[in-house]
């Protein structure tokens, strides 16, 4: 607990905050967020903050807040979601839902992706009304449900109704980045500027149907096996985009020199494989960043044993890089990997544009480098997909910046959504304090 400037008013740690925040299970499905975003509210109301409520369902609730600014730079925008992915045949050290404090720690689920990066957010936006400070530009906060379900009831559902509390907003921060991740000794900050675009199609393979004992070769089975077969071995071409470039250039420049040259080669579509083969495990994470990809994730057909199938479909996870269009993705796959006669048709696509706006960037790195002196925060390209794209239909700017300084120990990447998810008190202190200076600095030159 601390108390600012009027004596009156009590703010809760963050750290408070966050054990609140996991109490409310919000496993999604079904999300039921309610409690839990009127927890938010309930703290924005004691500090004299009005608040604005919508929601497509009544239990998946939405919360929105501003704060005042001078009006000299367009408003600034923190959001972030408070559902989280369940917990099913995981085993815990602690209970998931308890956020209790042991070893230094806060554990629970959420207490990384995102409720950690919700309760800095609250706790900045609390602190910055409660100091009055002297702010450049208005500060919106956003509260959303559902963000682990695709965001049709929260996110999206905003974007699509309530622009106009979003009007003249260039950046917003959300997740997911900001943390410290150790590379040859080094401390990098990855901060998020761009993700990969969800592109889902639906593939289906046809034949002549007819009866099991009459026997049938390269019916829609064979095919279904082709195709699959073919996703499996088959690589989509490699294509340096800016955002990949932006974060492998600085990684690459804060390397020892032969480490940063044989990361360049990444961007060079002739060594890539080769390069990424070298990396190993490394290599792993950089090779999402620099193809689009597709996975073949479900399959429907077939309903008696005794009956050829005349149609078997194929749902198929497609990850774009920014800025490529469906149609490019699917003239990539036909000359790749998909034969001609397999009927595509695309079932979701939520475009990133190819070029981040990187304006705000400089801001959040000096804020991280000043915060920890051996920082080096760098630009980051996500293959998942964050609410980020729902606000990119605005024109919005997002960069993942929950900053924590994180041990070196542990592997925390592989705690989010993992069991003994979990995140050390002084991080969400470090993330509250830098969020708070980034509302002070925003717009100032
Ligand atoms: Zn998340």
């Amino acid at each position: 607990m601390s108390t600012l400037n009027n004596p009156n008013l009590i703010y809760e740690s963050p750290a408070t905050i966050l054990q609140h925040l996991i109490r409310f299970n919000t496993t999604n499905p079904p999300g039921d967020e309610a409690d839990c975003i009127a927890y938010i509210e309930e703290l924005l109301h004691q500090a004299g903050i009005e608040t604005t409520i919508v929601a497509k369902e009544n239990d998946r609730p939405n919360l929105i807040a501003r704060i005042k600014g001078s009006g000299a730079a367009p408003p600034l925008l923190l959001y972030g979601h408070v559902d989280v992915v369940g917990v099913d045949k995981q085993v815990w050290s602690h209970d998931p839902f308890g956020g209790e404090i042991h070893d230094g720690y806060i554990w629970g689920r959420g207490s990384l992706d995102m409720k950690g990066g919700i309760a800095m957010m609250v706790s900045a936006f609390l602190r910055a009304h409660g100091e009055r400070t002297h702010l450049q530009g208005d500060i919106i906060l956003a509260i959303v449900s559902d963000e682990e379900a695709g965001g049709d009831l929260g996110a999206s559902f905003l974007v699509d109704n309530y622009a106009k509390y979003f009007e003249g907003v260039e950046y917003a921060i959300g997740e997911f980045g900001g943390f410290s991740f150790q590379v040859s000794g080094r401390s990098f900050y990855p901060i998020m500027v761009a993700e990969k675009q969800v592109c889902w199609l639906r593939a289906t393979l046809r034949s002549e149907g007819g009866h099991g004992s009459l026997g049938q070769q390269n019916g829609c089975m064979a095919q279904l096996g082709k195709l699959l077969q073919s996703l499996n071995s088959a690589k989509l071409p490699i294509h340096a985009t800016p955002a990949a470039t932006y974060m492998i250039e600085s990684m690459a420049a804060a390397l020892p020199a032969i480490a940063g040259m044989v990361l360049r080669g990444l961007l060079h579509p002739s060594r890539t494989d080769l390069i990424l083969k070298l990396l190993g495990d490394k290599g792993k994470l950089f090779q999402p960043l620099l193809r689009n990809t597709v996975s073949a994730t479900v399959v429907r057909g077939g309903e008696k044993i005794n009956v050829h199938p005349s149609e078997i479909i194929v749902e198929l996870d497609g990850r774009l890089l920014p800025g490529f269009t469906s149609e490019q993705f699917i003239a990539e796959l036909r000359k790749h990997i998909i034969q001609d006669d397999v009927e595509l048709e695309v079932i979701r696509y939520e475009p990133i544009p190819a070029k981040p706006n990187m304006g705000m960037f400089k801001l959040l790195s000096d804020v991280l480098t000043e915060a920890d002196g051996a920082a080096i925060p760098v630009p980051m390209l996500l293959p998942g997909g964050t609410d980020a794209r729902h606000f990119a239909r605005l024109g919005i700017q997002t960069y993942g910046f929950l900053p924590m300084r994180l041990p070196e120990d542990i592997n925390f990447s592989a705690l989010i959504h993992a069991a003994d998810e979990r995140v050390p008190v002084t991080a969400i202190d470090f993330g509250a304090q830098a969020i708070f200076r980034v509302l002070e600095r925003y717009g100032k030159a």
